[in-house]
């Protein structure tokens, strides 16, 4: 007998397209977005509306520090929003003051202050750099090549790579850009307008790039020699990432001098508020106080939903000893995937990274790659979403694994089977 195979719906059928021409008439095409359209999630799985599972090895660029729809992201919200959910800068309120709190005493002794974003974030630390050195007319932050720094005018101008300043000048003045890692082209730099240093802990977007523990030890003695403030831009690399709370703390561990090390403000964003929006910059004594009454500020930042989320989830990472977590399945996802790059030289090239901070390079010549169209890094992830897995590029050549930080270990197994499956298919 003829098996009778029932048609889906045709309103299920289309879901995905009609989702994405929305997008193509209605929204600005700012993106270059991958031919996904997404329903719902639980911890590191999502689904598309189609009903098509995929591990999440991408987490949301670094943002979904307890995977998706996490029940304790609920609970704060709910639990708060009954309470109060914005009264604006104008007032005090507890979770702001102990969402603060909590923060220096990870960091160290200072302030905090409160924005929506990563951008917002390091914008405040600008205009800090700026406060710090008017009297003197001092005014030039130096950043590095390949930084990432967000996207208003003046983090544009700051971030070291090309493609975002392009179309939008004349660019912020103030900013320039030294090879990361190179110590000797930083000091060369310094000019007498110089106020500030920047730099990420760890590139992200320029390719998931440790800074080395010397650079960060001679950057801090370059500052205190040249009375500079050292800015770190912690907001994809902090909040537990890397395995400890800053990517600093991890990259100097058993390293002489390296419990000393502390930067004079660093920014956060990203995993902070597991997917509600919040960023946040801490100031170290004696600079936290050189912002005073009106002359920085916003609407939304540090509400007291969203800092209620926040302290929720330093609450979980911490109970669930995420740190740890990350540390040991980020150590074993990356020895093997560089065991992996052993076996396919021809297809990947280096794997760095900390935590589940991970970089995988590919090959720069890869067979199936070659000729014109999309970048290696955009082609090889289109391969990981076919075969269930997200994963996010970076520059051309690179992709990030950057994962929710309760990933089990064998969520990490099933990845690894994924990406070796793709890996070994381009090998051919
Ligand atoms: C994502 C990112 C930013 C910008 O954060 P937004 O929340 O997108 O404004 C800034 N710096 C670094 C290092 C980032 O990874």
């Amino acid at each position: 007998m003829k098996e009778i195979v029932p048609q889906p719906p045709a309103i299920v059928h289309n879901e995905a397209a009609e989702i994405q021409s929305l997008f193509h008439q209605n929204v600005v095409p700012s993106y270059g977005r991958f031919d996904l359209v997404l329903s719902h999630g639980s911890g590191s799985q999502i689904w598309d509306v189609s009903g098509k599972r995929y591990l999440d090895f991408g987490g949301g660029i670094a943002v979904c520090s307890l995977g998706h729809a996490p029940a304790a992201i609920t609970e704060a919200l709910v639990e708060q929003s009954r309470r109060l959910v914005h009264v604006s800068n104008f007032y005090y309120h507890a979770p702001q003051g102990r969402l603060a709190q909590a923060l220096a005493s990870l960091i160290g002794p200072g302030k905090c202050f409160f924005s929506n974003s990563g951008v917002e974030a390091n914008e405040g630390l600008f205009k800090l750099a700026r406060k710090f050195g008017h009297d003197e007319g001092r005014f030039e932050i130096i950043t590095t090549v390949n930084s990432f720094h967000g996207r208003t005018l003046a983090a544009i101008a700051a971030t070291g790579q090309e493609k975002v300043k392009k179309g939008f000048e004349p660019a912020v003045p103030g900013f320039r850009h030294v090879p990361y890692n190179d110590l000797a082209a930083m000091r060369a730099a310094i000019s007498p307008a110089t106020v500030a240093i920047m730099i990420e802990g760890v590139q992200g977007e320029g390719g998931v790039t440790p800074a080395t523990p010397e650079y960060l030890l001679g950057l801090r003695q370059l500052c205190d020699e040249k009375k500079l403030l050292l800015l770190m831009d912690s907001v994809q690399c902090g909040h537990f990432r890397t395995g400890r709370f800053q990517s600093y703390q991890r990259i100097l561990e058993g390293v002489p001098g390296g419990d000393k090390f502390m930067p004079d403000a660093l920014s956060m964003a990203k995993s902070l508020g597991g997917g509600f929006p919040i960023g946040a910059f801490w100031v170290r004594q004696p600079y936290a106080d050189l912002l005073g009454a009106g002359s920085h500020g916003t609407t939304y930042g540090g509400s007291p939903l969203a800092c209620a989320v926040a302290l929720k989830i330093l609450e979980v990472i911490q109970h669930e000893k995420l740190v740890d977590n990350a540390r040991e399945v980020g150590g074993f996802l990356k020895t093997r995937l560089q065991e992996l790059g052993q076996k396919y030289p021809g297809i990947i090239q280096t794997v760095r990274g900390l935590g589940l901070m991970i970089g995988m390079e590919l090959a720069s010549n890869i067979p199936a790659f070659a000729g014109e169209g999309k970048t290696p890094a955009v082609r090889f992830t289109n391969l990981l979403h076919a075969a269930g897995l997200l994963a996010i590029p970076a520059g051309t050549q690179i992709i990030r694994f950057l994962p929710a930080l309760n990933l089990h270990r064998n969520e990490a197994e099933e990845g690894l089977k994924i990406i070796e499956s793709v890996v070994a298919n381009l090998a051919g």
